[in-house]
């Protein structure tokens, strides 16, 4: 029998990690570590492990929430064979060590005793028994090879890639892991398998998102291009809060186009931090992993302003300068919250968002707010002083998961025996389900809870 069971530790995109049972091998798919909560609660159900060793763990990309916690599960289970793409092993290393940091800055600033749940060291050591595998290559894994696994290309970020496991029964489980099936500006779309799939273990994040009938992203980077232009021209600085990895590389990149094209002016890009050390990672990959524009280099498309390494430095905006700064969400304590504070009362100035936003976060908060309004940039909407919001505040869709459309058009292409949805609030997931209930009539539909096992191809 094969079973899954769901280690996350709620029906949303949290600590992501699931354990996949086939007799006696047993393999975990992704290590995540939850975003929003902090110390040991940010950790999937790892206990419901037992104590048993799993012979691999697969991670399929390198955002915390699916690598986070990978060295906790690696130092309790040593002998399990850890496999992720060179992409993925080459960032995640670098996130990881940044989330060493950020996890130590916690414990000072917020007295999160746990933290950090593992140190520089111990992330070495254990970043030795990494396994990259190639896209597309299938390998053994289980004593007695048990089971066939194959990576596939997700087009999320660099490194990324859909998991196909293949029981010697025959019983083929494809998890999509984050999927983005249309080309960005450096990563091209998935190449994932389109047949030969019986269950299918599918992120939603966009589940209960309708995308607009005109979209393209052609017409986002228009508008985006003209937002910037006017407000430079307009005398006032523009702030991108832009998360490290993957929108800071692709945007760097389209901000050097319009600059080379002429259609903002050449203006300085203040650029640095954890995203400046990943665009390198980028860089170096450019030849040797899946690109839409194969040895294309960032660096040598954009160049930059170093930021402040402290994000509490008294760097102030200026105006005619472009800021990309993380975090996405303007998390307090980093660089994109503080400046926030400074270009909000100022109509000359511009906040573009170009990622999701949680509900909670300072970003939703500036989103949500009417011209005029105040808003609070703390950890809570009532927390932290209140700024007026008097800026220009627009935001884009250049999200890297797929659409639900997509998402929709791929199971039906597929036509597996069952769909597993994780990956995505219960709103996402109800409204997933009810959408697949019409496009694949008859086929069902799990929404795991947590906690939970159940039988998988029956
Ligand atoms: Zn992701
Ligand atoms: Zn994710």
């Amino acid at each position: 029998m094969t079973t899954l069971t769901n280690l996350t530790a709620a029906c949303e995109i949290g600590a992501n990690c699931y354990l996949v049972e086939v007799g006696a091998v047993r393999v975990v798919l992704d290590a995540g570590m939850h975003p929003k909560v902090d110390g040991k609660g940010a950790l999937p159900l790892y206990e419901l492990l037992d104590g048993r060793d799993p012979q691999c763990i697969i991670v399929t990309h390198a955002h915390l929430d699916h690598i986070g916690t990978l060295p906790i599960l690696q130092q309790q289970f040593p002998r399990a064979e850890v496999v992720m793409t060179q992409g993925t092993a080459e960032v995640g290393n670098a996130m990881l060590h940044n989330s060493v940091n950020v996890m130590s800055a916690k414990r000072m600033e917020d007295g999160v005793e746990d933290y950090p749940l593992f140190t520089h060291g111990e992330l070495e050591h254990v970043a030795m028994n990494w396994v990259q595998r190639p896209y597309d290559v299938p390998f053994r894994v289980g004593e007695g090879d048990e089971m066939l696994v194959t990576l596939y290309d997700a087009g999320h970020i660099l490194g990324s890639c859909g998991a196909m496991l293949e029981t010697n029964d025959g019983l083929r489980i494809f998890y999509t892991g984050d999927v983005q099936f249309e080309n960005q500006s450096l990563i091209g779309g998935a190449t994932f398998p389109d047949h030969g799939v019986d269950v299918l273990i599918m992120e939603c994040t966009h589940g209960a998102t309708e995308r607009d009938r005109h979209y393209t992203r052609e017409r986002e980077l228009d508008r985006m291009t003209r937002a910037i232009r006017n407000t430079i021209e307009g005398g006032g600085a523009v702030l991108i809060p832009v998360f490290a990895l993957g929108k800071s590389q692709e945007l760097l990149y389209e901000l050097g186009k319009m600059k080379e094209s002429g259609r903002i002016p050449d203006v300085p890009i203040h650029f640095g931090g954890l995203g400046a050390k990943l665009t390198q990672v980028y860089d170096r990959l450019a030849d040797c992993t899946p690109r839409l524009r194969p040895g294309v280099r960032v660096k040598e498309c954009v160049e930059t302003v170093p930021l402040p390494k402290d994000a509490s430095a008294t760097m102030l905006p200026s105006p005619g300068n472009i800021y990309l700064v993380s975090s996405g969400m303007m998390s307090p304590h980093t660089l994109s919250n503080r400046l926030a504070g400074y270009v909000l009362p100022h109509e000359k100035d511009a906040i573009l968002f170009v990622g999701y936003s949680d509900p909670d976060s300072p970003a939703a908060r500036i989103k949500m707010a009417g011209q005029g309004e105040l808003v609070r940039l703390g950890t809570r909407a009532d927390r932290g002083q209140a700024y007026p919001v008097r800026c220009r505040v627009e935001s884009y869709d250049f999200s890297g998961h797929a659409t639900r459309e997509a998402l929709l058009h791929y199971a039906k292409r597929l036509k597996p025996r069952q769909i597993v949805l994780v990956h995505g609030d219960t709103e996402a997931q109800e409204e997933m389900r009810e959408l697949l209930e019409k496009w694949v009539p008859g086929v069902p539909i799990l929404l795991p809870e947590p906690g939970k096992s159940y039988p998988l191809g029956e």
